[in-house]
């Protein structure tokens, strides 16, 4: 694993069972796209997420009907067996949801508030401090979440103004980065002057371009103690989506910024929601900071493989691997680190298949039609016939149960998932 540089010391919330912040490992959120008031979607949705890695799931609460549903669906998602702690999302209106639905306020187990969505002046500040007593008062934690399209116009008016003032007034771009990051340290400063604890507040300040999310944030982890919660906002569509975030986060969290990460990706009409979740792990497993499912290595293919054979044994052996999860989790500690080899020729088939934990090295064009499978560096079997993508998967379910199974050499025992932060 790679080490991260320049890691802030930041306070640790404690979110139910989790950890945010300081060296824990970095946390991956997601967020619902059902209607909040449609309880059994919501909570199967939730439940998809959870299973699918995401280790706290945020819900809509917006509206009376939504806040009704918020402790039925924490019900529904107790007799599952699913303990991921839910998340408020608040604007506009949730000091009177939070009134008005005590049950809704006790089921959450963190409230997201944006200090741009609260309402302006004296009313504002009531009602922004009506959410922080009763997260106090609830022992919840908080993330002060400020968005560029959502900031408080108040302030950035404010500031604007005495930019206006300067001999050398700055660009109005850098004057609305900076409102973004006071607005949320002004804010942050506000809920514990109410009484919340430091301990009990994350903040993030959501842009949706690459380089002024970097900018902001690495400005923002400069300025305080807190732990934040990363993410472009509406980072967009399929691969664009995916590129954005994956460019921006990996050079904040190389820099030890980030305690929590959501990819806020679009997804294509009728795509699984789980994708957020699988793109925000495999940002955190390539990079080496935490392990979450068994990746294949898998060569690009070329003109030496004119078959789809491989191909689609690397996809195959992909999902084989992540729908088994969420029962190897729990059975076999540890699987997450195994390594799969899926390579299309000869060239660099064998070798790449050695430093796996198993590998299989396939048939080129041309090439005699057996697959040589590697367990552990050494030669195991040679695979040929129709049925060898069947036979790796036995090797591979196999090789699982014998390794991270009861008594397995390369079962974790350790509790914590250890990460590379420090
Ligand atoms: S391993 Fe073989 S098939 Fe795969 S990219 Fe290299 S040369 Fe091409």
């Amino acid at each position: 694993m790679s080490a991260v540089i320049a890691r802030r010391a930041t306070h640790q919330v404690q979110i139910d069972h989790l950890t945010v912040g300081s060296e824990a490992p970095v946390v991956v959120q997601s967020m619902t796209n059902t209607d909040t008031a449609d309880a059994a979607a919501t909570a199967a949705q939730v439940k998809a997420l959870a299973d699918a890695g995401s280790e706290m799931v945020r819900i809509t609460v917006n509206s009376p009907e939504a806040a009704a549903q918020v402790a039925e669906i924490r019900q529904r998602l107790d007799d599952m067996g699913c303990n991921t702690p839910l998340v408020g999302d608040f604007h506009f209106n949730g000091e009177r949801l939070l009134q008005e639905f005590p049950d809704c306020a006790r089921a959450l187990s963190k409230y997201r508030i944006n200090p741009g969505n609260v309402g302006k002046g004296a009313k504002g500040d009531e009602k922004f401090a009506y959410m922080i007593r009763t997260a106090a008062e609830y022992g919840k934690a908080v993330r002060i979440g400020v968005n560029w399209g959502s900031l408080d116009q108040s302030l950035a008016k404010r500031m604007m103004d005495a930019n206006l003032t300067l001999a050398e007034p700055k660009a109005p771009e850098a004057v609305m980065k900076e409102a973004l990051i006071v607005s949320a340290l002004e804010s942050a400063q506000k809920a514990v002057d109410l009484g919340l604890p430091e301990n009990k507040i994350i903040l993030s300040c959501k842009v949706s371009a690459v380089q002024d999310l970097i900018e902001v944030y690495r400005d923002l982890g400069r300025r305080c103690a807190y732990p934040l919660h990363l993410g472009l906002t509406e980072a967009g569509m399929g691969s664009k989506g995916i590129v954005a975030s994956s460019a921006a986060l990996a050079v904040l969290l190389q820099e030890g910024i980030g305690d929590t990460i959501r990819i806020s990706l679009t997804p294509e009409p009728g795509a699984p929601r789980t994708q957020e979740v699988v793109v925000a792990q495999e940002i955190l497993q390539t990079m080496g900071l935490r392990s979450f499912t068994p990746l294949v290595t898998a060569c690009p293919g070329c003109g030496r493989t004119t078959s789809t054979v491989f191909q689609e044994l690397a996809r195959d052996i992909q999902q084989h691997l992540r729908d088994k999860m969420p029962q190897w989790r729990l059975a076999y500690p540890g699987v997450e680190s195994l390594n799969v080899a899926v390579m299309g020729c000869v060239v660099n088939g064998p070798g790449e298949s050695k430093l796996a934990d198993i590998g299989i090295s396939l048939p080129g064009t041309g090439e005699t039609p057996v697959a040589p499978v590697y367990v552990d560096g050494e030669r195991h079997v040679t695979l040929k016939g129709d049925n060898m993508a069947a036979e790796f998967l036995a090797i591979v379910e196999n090789y699982v149960a014998v390794n991270y199974g009861e008594g397995g050499k390369k079962r974790r025992t350790a509790k914590v998932i250890p990460i590379a932060h420090g």
